[in-house]
Order: structure tokens, then sequence, then C-alpha cells
């Protein structure tokens, strides 16, 4: 039995529930855990936070994937986090794969993100699993002259500029089926010209208004990267491009499945697969269900932005709790903001100015390059040092909260901290 309205659960803290636990769950989980109001529990599929905005830099340095590979065992204090996948979600309870009872909440939060092709991110559940994917590339970028990126959005440049700082002599090639780098007309004139100086100083070729027919891997058709010498010709001008090693670095997927087969499959928006939410980040018509992140419908998809959305409806839940009148409508973000990484020693940026300025090398090394952000995200999960490895502190001590909270046999509440089986992705595949 669950928690939801229960007579055991009256006196108890209200459950918040939280699916995913990318850049927007573990914020929105950690202000929520502090506050100390609320028994907070995180959900996801893995069994670590991938700060995949440094996965690139996993690609070519090694021992790097064990620092962005972050356990959550040390996230909470108050709160657990559970490994599960969540295969179903109600308007007033949640569904695991691998567990008979739906678990109840008093507040949700949806923040299942969005997947993206490995090296991008990755999906497989375990942290070591995760790690020796990354590893394995290393020696495939490391073995490859001729390297093709298909896609020249954020992350095929910054795949370029790393590959480019560590392996100078390497033949990389971009191809884009744009005008411009990146998305035309986002951002200032000035921002693609420098771009396109920078890689063509790091003697990166970039191919633009031309596209490449996706190739498919017969064994592998999962597979997101594409091994073995291989001759491309370019749809529009018949361009010969032939490369050792081929990436696809075309977009997100968004993560709706969970959602898609249960009542708020009317909220997600058919054009873009995202919850539609209002100005408060709640899911249309809902007030304790609440979206945030890549699979919310409000705004551009970046990690500091899903983390601003998280710290609203940390805030939000608090009041609402409290009954205390509600805040100023959530304020997207209006300027641009950019930092792209071409290795670590640079990059080029936008600020969220009103005009936009521009920054280059020196300031986008400071900012982003050099670190990535990765001792940030590291301490926020509690791992304080980069060489601070896993000690499975675990979240066995909950045992007694678990149970009573959610009303659970011994077993259950036991199983459940344990972790749940996921369901097999098939080899390479990276969504769900
Ligand atoms: C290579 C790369 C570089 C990037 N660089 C930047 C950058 O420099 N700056 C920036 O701001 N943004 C960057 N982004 C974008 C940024 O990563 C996303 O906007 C961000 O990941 C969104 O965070 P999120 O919490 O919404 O979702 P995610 O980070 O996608 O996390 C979602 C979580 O939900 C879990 N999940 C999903 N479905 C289920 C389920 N059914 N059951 C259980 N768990 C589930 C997943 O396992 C995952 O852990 C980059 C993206 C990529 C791919």
């Amino acid at each position: 039995m669950g928690v939801g309205g229960s007579q055991e659960n009256i006196h108890k803290k209200p459950v918040v529930l939280i699916v995913g636990g990318g850049y927007a769950g573990v914020q929105c989980a950690k202000l929520l855990d502090k506050s100390d109001q609320f028994f907070v529990i995180l959900i996801d599929r893995k069994s670590y936070f991938l700060h995949n905005v440094a996965a690139l830099r996993a690609t070519v340095e090694e021992n790097y994937a064990q620092k962005i590979i972050i356990p959550y065992d040390r996230l909470l204090t108050n709160g657990c986090v559970i490994q599960a996948e969540v295969i179903s979600i109600l308007t007033d309870s949640i569904q695991v794969h691998g567990y008979h009872d739906p678990i109840h909440f008093n507040y949700l939060v949806i923040a299942t993100g969005s997947s993206y092709a490995f090296p991008g991110k990755v999906a497989e559940v375990a942290s070591s699993k995760a790690i020796s994917l990354y590893n394995n590339l290393q020696k495939k970028i490391k073995e490859a002259q001729q390297i093709l990126i298909i896609g020249g959005g954020p992350v095929g440049i910054e795949l370029a500029g790393e590959i480019v700082t560590d392996f100078p002599g390497k033949d990389i090639t971009i191809v884009h089926n744009q005008p411009t780098l990146l998305q035309p007309k986002q951002f200032q004139d000035k921002l693609y010209a420098r771009l396109h100086e920078n890689l063509s100083k790091l003697h990166i070729t970039v191919i633009l208004n031309d596209g490449i027919q996706i190739p498919t891997n017969e064994d592998n058709p999962n597979m997101n990267y594409i091994e073995g010498r291989k001759t491309y010709v370019t749809e529009k001008n018949q361009r010969s491009i032939t490369a050792d090693l081929t990436f696809v670095c075309v977009g997100a997927r968004v993560n709706n499945k969970s959602i898609s087969n249960g009542p708020l499959q009317s909220k997600i928006n058919p054009h873009t697969g995202r919850l539609m939410v209002n100005n408060y980040l709640q899911v249309d018509g809902y007030e304790k269900i609440f979206a945030i992140g890549d699979i919310s419908d409000k705004e551009a998809k970046f990690a500091y932005i899903a983390a601003d959305q998280a710290n609203y409806v940390a805030k939000l839940i608090v009041l609402i709790e409290k009954q205390k009148p509600y805040p100023k409508p959530y304020q997207i973000h209006t300027n641009s903001l950019i930092l792209l990484t071409l290795g670590r020693n640079g990059g080029v940026g936008q600020l969220p100015t009103s005009s936009g300025t521009l920054i280059g090398n020196i300031a986008v090394k400071c900012l982003k390059s050099k670190d990535i952000f990765t001792s940030r995200y590291r301490a926020a999960l509690n791992y304080q040092s980069e060489s601070d490895t896993e000690t499975k502190t675990g979240y066995s001590h909950k045992l007694d909260s678990i149970q009573s909270i959610l009303s659970v046999t011994e077993k259950d509440a036991r199983d459940l901290l344990a972790g749940l089986s996921t369901r097999e992705l098939a080899a390479g595949q990276d969504f769900i």
C-alpha cells in the first residue's frame, strides 16, 4: 500500500517524489531535502548523476569519466534516492519497473529530461559500465586519423574542439545542414564569425548547408558512432568525405515514455513531445505536479535553465505546503547565453547582457573550458575532491523511514533501497 492519503502518513512529512536525477531533479531534490519539511524521494534509472555537460572531455582525457559519473549515494540527508525505472506516471502515484505497488506522492516533480547519442549522454545504469564505454571510445579516437562529425550544433563543435586539442594531428570535418554553425540568427553575427575563425585556426574543416544521410550500422542499429573506414558523399554538393570514425551529433530526444502512457499524456505538446506547464511550472491543471528541465515545454534546453527552474519549483512547493501566497510567475531567460568550449584551453561565448557581449578564449577557459563545472557538480553531490571515490554510503539507514512513509514491508523497503532492475536496453541504445 502506498502513502497517498493513508492514515499512517497523516502526521508524517509530505512526500515529494522527483522523477529523474539530472540537472533539474538533483537541484530540486537537494533544496527540498535541506528544508527538512518533506520526505524527498528521487528516482532515477541510473545509480549516478551524469554531468554530461563535461561528457565530451571524457572522450579524450584518461580517467575523466569517473569524475563526471557521480554516485547519488551522498546526495540527500533526510530523504533518499531510489534506483528504478519509472514506467508510468499517474496523477497521484507512479509505477516503477519490477515493483508491484504504485508509489504515492503528495508532490511530484517530473524531471525526466532528454537523451542524447553517446558520448553526449549515456544511459547505462551501472556506473562501471558507463565509465568503460567512455574509456573504450578514447582508444578508438586515438586510433582514428580521419574523423567525421555529422551535426554542427554545440555538441558537434565541442566534440571537435576536445579531439583536436588533445590530438592536434587529426583530420576532423564537421558537416552541418544550416547556413551557419549552431542555429542561425540565435546569437550575434560576430559569434558565428569568431567560431569559424577559431575552428579554422584549429584546422577543423566545416561544411555548411549540406548534409549526410545518417548512416545505419547493420550489426548494431542503435550504435551512435560508427567505426571503420567509410566514404560518404554529401547530399547537396556531392562532396566526398572519408572517415575512420563517424559521430552523429544531431540533437536530443525527449524522455516522455513514462508520461505518454498515462493521464498526463494529454499535457504533452504533440509538436515537441514535452510537457506543457503554466507560468508556475505546474503541469496545466495540477497544483502539485511540476515539470522542469528538458522535459518541460518552457524555454531553451540547457542545464543552467533546468537548475533555475528547479530552484523556482523548490521554493514554490515550500510556499504551497505552508499555504502562503504564490511568488511571482517564473521568469524565462530572455537574453541568450552560450559558452562553447573548444578543448580545455579556450572557446567562444556570448553573455546574456542586453547587447550580447562576446567573450573569447581566456574568459571562456576561466568560466568553463578548464574544469567544465566538474568540481561544482562533484561538490553538489558531496563528492568533494576529484579523487574522492565511491564508498557506497547508500541509504540503508533509511529503511525505517521508507517502510513507514510508504507503508510497505521491511522486505519491500529493502528492495527499493537496494535498487530495482531496469528494462534491458538493446546494445548501444541510449534512450528509454
Ligand atoms: C554533450 C552535451 C553538452 C551540453 N552542454 C551544455 C552546457 O554547456 N551548458 C548547458 O547549460 N547545457 C548543456 N547541455 C544541455 C543539458 O545537458 C540539458 O539541458 C540537461 O541535461 C537537462 O537536464 P534535465 O535535468 O532536464 O535532464 P537530464 O539531464 O536529461 O536528466 C534526466 C534524468 O532522468 C532520468 N530518467 C529519465 N526517464 C526516466 C524514467 N522513466 N525513470 C527513471 N529515471 C528516468 C535519466 O536517467 C536522467 O538521469 C549539453 C547537452 C549535451 C548532450
